[in-house]
């Protein structure tokens, strides 16, 4: 069945009853070219185990399943039910569990299906939980090889940016904090249905499996990192004077300590001057 195809596709939602829910971020892929890539990308071969998150009608199931032995899918909508045990009747490899992926515990859910086999986690993210889907799998350190995901093309642009250069976030940070992001490859916007206002970007997060940084204290590390740049325009010292309810004359001594310029913003510290100033700032304690 050729699940990017218009016609089977609404041939599918008129037998089923199915139509769009927008909140849930329903743009379904209908661009052949685009699924075997995220899959042969994203790690999908044998031996290999993927968590998806959000299946539509399966295109991306698919692609998954002819290459990985055991696929987990997460997916919100019941609807989509009927649909599925259509599309995905041939495959015996594939699971889709109906839940909110927001409120399932990944990491059970792992060790439950997949056991010690390596994992990636591939998807079409829903737009609306992009940055939550993405910092869950990293912060709660999931036993999973590589993230490769769907995103709008801006948050794309802001996940990769790397600390230190001027587009960078508290995103990036984190993100970089935990995994080695690539972007991969753009897909416009023509490509899905319905198709959205932006274009979208699909890019590799390769989780780190040890970190170079030696972070003495990753709550404070973090907290620094969020207030600097809540006032990116600003000095850091002046937003973590306030945050950390420290002087600025001991915060300048910190930066020194820490070879930083005392006039430096969020944006031009590497992750190891954030490091460098979380291990000072924890001294003066
Ligand atoms: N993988 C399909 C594709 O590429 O055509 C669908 C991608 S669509 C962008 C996002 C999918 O995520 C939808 O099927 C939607 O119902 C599902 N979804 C939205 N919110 C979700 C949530 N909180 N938990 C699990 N699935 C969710």
């Amino acid at each position: 069945m050729q699940l990017t195809n218009i016609g089977v596709i609404k041939d599918l939602f008129e037998r089923h009853g199915f139509s769009f829910t927008k909140s849930l971020g329903q743009n379904f892929l209908i661009n052949p070219a685009v699924c075997p890539k995220i899959a042969e990308l994203g790690g999908c071969k044998s031996g290999v185990c993927a968590l998806e998150i959000g299946t539509g009608v399966g295109v991306l199931t698919q692609e998954l399943a002819k290459r990985c032995d055991k696929v987990v899918a997460v997916e919100i909508d019941t609807g989509l039910k009927p649909i599925l045990e259509e599309t995905l009747a041939d495959f015996d490899n594939v699971e889709v569990v109906f839940a909110d992926v927001m409120e399932t515990d990944l990491k059970s859910l792992i060790a439950e299906k997949f056991g010690n086999s390596e994992v990636v986690v591939c998807a079409n993210l829903p737009y609306y939980i992009t940055s939550p889907v993405i910092m869950r799998v990293l912060e709660e350190r999931l036993p999973v090889k590589a993230l490769t995901v769907m995103v709008q093309k801006e948050a794309a642009d802001r996940i990769c940016a790397k600390p230190g250069t001027r587009d960078c976030g508290a995103l990036s940070c984190g993100v970089s904090y935990y995994s080695d992001p690539k972007m991969l490859f753009k897909v416009n916007r023509g490509s899905f249905m319905p198709s959205p206002n932006v274009d979208s970007a699909v890019i590799r997060l390769d989780i780190k499996q040890e970190n170079d940084l030696d972070v003495k204290d990753e709550k404070l590390f973090f907290r620094i990192i969020r207030a600097a740049f809540s006032q990116r325009r600003k000095q850091i010292i002046n937003p973590l004077s306030g945050e950390l309810s420290i002087s600025k004359a001991d915060l300048a001594e910190v930066f020194d300590k820490s070879g930083i310029k005392q006039t430096a913003r969020a944006e031009e510290l590497t992750l190891a001057q954030y490091s460098a100033l979380c291990t000072n700032i924890l001294s003066l304690r």
